[in-house]
């Protein structure tokens, strides 16, 4: 049999490792101390883990291979009922639910937002406020709803939506949003999505080095040596699950084209923080925060309560708040646990890596790519998708 080594234990290696035990010896390399990555949890009471990460999934039929797994794992997945509150400077600008007090502007809006918002994915030179310029939609839809809801899911400050293509989102919210709803259209895996991680691990073959950084990979004639912990291994193929520029940083001989397409991608950094006093969040619901001036801010953070918003059975409400790493809105004495994440940000260097995945996995000489990073949404179902696609291809090489 021959042997694989695949680098990253988020969702995408661990996906990949349970999608092809049978035909390969696979080694996982994961330099934390557990497996998941993004879809990581705390422990916050005995036993009742909450988490920092991944959480929801649109339920319109986008996401069907993460929720079959659940299923085939015996998990539960329940909708959620999201309401959402968007506030400038602590003063509360949107409720959902409640609407506007505009009633012919909202439905003006919200008809705009769900047909006339499509036909305009292909606007890749135009920005958001070439929307408002040549259409009815109102100013206060796209800088109450339409810009924190996009910064919170394409990962960017406030500021960076505006100056965002038009078409990355347009094409987030005709894919995502749901035609009458933002927050009612997702459901979440119930008590969180490390079981879904769980249950790929509980049915998988392998051998899992945990705290193994892998820290260099070379090709020779007739293996690919993976450096780890003052370590070397031999192996007959690798795939990097992992960033693709933290993938071009461990090549020793990157190929033409892993040069060319690894290095693009462009990111923000962002703060996870569990704690139990809700500063700014109102009523446990979703609550994005913005502070300073509207449209020149970079500073919102997005605070929801694990079991308002989730049901889970902690005894006190424990509340997630999402920001930016140079933002430190929790009292220190309050946090009970904080992680930091780089992800994608959606830019025209980004979006070239996406969609290129396919030619670097045909290109590339025994080392292959795959996870949510090479994908143009980088949702958890990228991650899963692109584990298939490999798959299916190493079983015909
Ligand atoms: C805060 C946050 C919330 C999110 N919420 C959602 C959500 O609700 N729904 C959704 O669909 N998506 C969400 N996403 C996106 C989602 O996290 C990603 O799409 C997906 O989880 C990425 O999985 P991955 O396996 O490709 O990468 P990762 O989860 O990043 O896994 C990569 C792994 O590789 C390891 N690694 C890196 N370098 C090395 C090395 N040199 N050696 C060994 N190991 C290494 C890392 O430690 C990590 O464990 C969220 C992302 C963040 C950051």
């Amino acid at each position: 049999m021959q042997k694989l080594a695949i680098i990253g234990g988020g969702i995408s290696g661990v996906s990949l490792a349970y999608l092809v035990q049978q035909q390969f010896d696979v080694t996982l390399f994961e330099s934390q101390d557990y497996l998941g990555g993004n879809n990581c949890s705390a422990e916050v009471e005995d036993g009742h883990k909450v988490p920092m990460g991944v959480i929801i999934y649109p339920s319109r039929g986008l996401f069907e291979n993460t929720l079959s797994y659940a299923e085939k794992f015996g998990l539960q997945c329940r909708p959620a009922q999201l309401p959402h509150i968007f506030c400038n400077n602590r003063e509360v600008k949107y409720r959902s639910y409640s609407g506007s007090g505009h009633f012919l502007r909202d439905i003006m809006d919200v008809a705009y937002l769900n047909f006339g918002i499509k036909s305009q994915t292909a606007s890749h030179d135009k920005t958001i406020d070439d929307l408002i310029a040549k259409t009815r939609l109102s100013r206060e839809c796209v800088d109450y709803l339409l810009a924190p809801f996009a910064a919170l899911y394409l990962s960017v400050p406030y500021s960076a939506i505006f100056g965002l293509p038009l078409s990355t989102v347009a094409g987030w919210w005709s894919t995502y949003c749901h035609p009458f709803h933002l927050m009612s259209s997702f459901s979440f895996i119930d008590g969180g999505n490390h079981r879904l991680v769980d249950g790929f691990i509980d049915r998988t073959r392998m051998t899992t080095r945990l705290n193994s950084e892998v820290t260099k990979i070379s090709r020779d004639s007739d293996a690919v040596l993976v450096r780890f912990a003052e370590q070397q291994e031999r192996f007959d193929r690798v795939v990097f699950a992992i960033r693709p520029d933290e993938a071009l940083s461990l090549l020793e001989d990157p190929t033409n084209t892993e040069l060319r397409i690894l290095g693009q991608i462009d990111t923000n950094t962002l703060v996870s923080t569990l704690h139990r006093r809700p500063y700014d969040c109102e009523n446990g619901d979703i609550t994005l925060n913005l502070y300073g001036d509207e449209r020149g801010s970079t500073h919102m953070v997005t605070t929801w309560g694990n079991r308002k918003c989730f049901g889970f059975d902690l005894k006190e409400e424990v509340y997630t708040s999402l920001h930016q790493a140079d933002e430190e809105p929790i009292d220190s004495s309050d946090i009970l646990a904080q992680r930091t994440f780089k992800v994608p940000v959606q830019t025209a260097n980004t979006a070239s890596v996406a969609g290129q995945l396919d030619r670097l996995n045909a290109e590339s000489d025994r080392i292959y790519y795959c996870g949510s990073y090479f994908c143009p949404s980088f949702y958890h179902e990228d991650g899963i998708n692109s584990a298939i696609a490999l798959s299916e291809m190493l079983q015909d090489t």
